[in-house]
């Protein structure tokens, strides 16, 4: 089942919640409902066959009071206009609550990239910045990866990005490959930001190793989540991917279903685990729900299953409305999107700065950095969560806002 309202809408309620909470009126906060700049693109490619084919393609620069816009490029068949500025909205509120310079955007392409070839998928992505060449730039509106798009596309769009303007131009993307200019410790960040903050709440959440943990979605995010956590002790019971789910009670040797997945591409066939289909993932019998695949996957229509009594929100808006309403009533701790998963953008922010200065920093020092940062913002939220008898995502929004409209 799916909630009616667009997603955009359900995104504006925790606007109107926070704003009530601070005591801004309307006209204080009114420009936050429209976006700063949104561009829709055609992009006509030759396919090998020799045939041409088109896709939509979108870049959303929802705000930037902060600084240059910034956000992922996903390559999804279901993107469209409505997910996009939904996504640059949540990105210009985690960029606050983080307090990086930074306001929020996001872009995609509605394309299933397992229909295209490898030098299809190139000749894309160098499209989409041909197209939005004056909308993108290192101090404007900074690329990053996002669903199914990695440090390759990055590559390819940054040297796009670099031979229009006739000089190298890093800094207009994070998440590159190394030698692109790419930082260490980007490649885990979101999953290991998400896990440095379940770490320090663990005495506030009463959990710790040996918490039974089911993970949705076991791509970039999904899968350094469930390792770093099975590396720290957690069983990890069950994990979904798009084509199906895979569950072991006493926890499932993560390692292997690494190479599994690496080889077999999905989850579902790992001999170590009971094949199940995905959509029970949500239900399944844990401690900690992590999802860590898409939008709305937590809805009216399953929430009253889940078992879980902590949700960890990697991926961005995975509940609706409606679910997170359910599920507060329950009682569920739901460590929020723009918290739990700005491990991303607080390492992205990281390679930006290093890029600019043209630095490269050890990999110790940007795991420590990280992890300052997901501690001790985690804690304020908590905290702010406890004083006022509010929700950890309501906390979160309140803290955001401070930080953009400055009060
Ligand atoms: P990805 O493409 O690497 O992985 C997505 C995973 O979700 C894949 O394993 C896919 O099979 C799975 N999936 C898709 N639909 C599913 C379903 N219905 N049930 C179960 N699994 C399903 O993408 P990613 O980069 O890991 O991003 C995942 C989420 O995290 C997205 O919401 C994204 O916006 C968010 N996010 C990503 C980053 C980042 O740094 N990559 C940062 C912040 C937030």
């Amino acid at each position: 089942m799916v909630d009616q309202s667009s997603l955009h809408e359900q995104a504006l309620l925790h606007l109107d919640e926070a704003a009530q909470r601070l005591g801004l009126d309307e006209p204080a906060i009114a420009y936050l409902r429209i976006p700063e700049e949104t561009m829709q693109v055609r992009l006509t490619i030759p396919m090998d066959d020799g045939s041409q084919r088109s896709f939509a393609g979108w870049r959303c620069r929802y705000d930037s009071t902060r600084g240059p816009t910034k956000g992922g490029v996903r390559f999804h068949p279901a993107s469209n206009l409505d997910e996009v500025l939904t996504l640059a909205f949540w990105m210009t509120f985690k960029c606050a609550l983080l307090a990086l310079p930074y306001g929020g955007g996001k872009g995609a392409i509605r394309v299933d990239p397992d229909t295209m070839s490898r030098t299809e998928l190139e000749r894309l992505s160098r499209a989409f910045i041909k197209q939005l060449f004056h909308v993108v730039g290192p101090d404007r509106d900074i690329i990053a990866p996002d669903v199914n798009t990695n440090a390759t596309v990055m590559g390819w769009m940054t040297d796009e990005y670099s031979r229009i303007a006739g000089h190298p131009s890093p800094a207009v993307a994070t998440g590159k490959p190394l030698d692109q200019g790419g930082s260490l410790g980007r490649e885990d960040a979101t999953g290991r930001g998400g896990f440095y903050l379940l770490r320090r709440l663990e005495k506030q959440l009463g959990i710790g190793p040996g918490a039974r943990v089911a993970v949705q979605g076991f791509g970039n995010v999904g899968l350094h989540m469930a390792r770093l956590l099975h590396e720290a002790g957690y069983r990890i019971v069950a994990v979904s991917d798009s084509r199906g789910a895979t569950g072991n009670a006493g926890g499932l040797d993560i390692p292997a279903l690494i190479v599994h997945k690496s080889s077999s591409k999905d989850v579902a066939s790992f001999a170590g685990g009971e094949k199940f289909d995905a959509a029970g993932l949500v239900a399944a019998d844990c401690d900690i729900l992590v999802p860590a695949a898409l939008e709305s996957t937590v809805h009216e229509g399953n929430a009253a299953a889940v078992r879980a009594g902590i949700i960890v929100e990697l991926a961005n808006g995975p509940l609706t409305a409606q679910a997170d309403a359910i599920l507060e009533r329950k009682g569920v701790i739901i460590l929020p999107d723009i918290l739990a998963n700005a491990g991303g953008v607080s390492v992205s922010w990281f390679e930006w700065e290093q890029n600019r200065a043209n630095v490269s920093w050890p990999l110790e020092r940007i795991h420590d950095q990280l992890r300052t940062r997901m501690e001790e913002c985690g804690l304020a939220v908590f905290e702010l969560a406890r004083q006022h008898g509010i929700s950890c995502r309501s906390a979160a929004y309140m803290l955001a806002l401070k930080n953009i409209v400055k009060v």
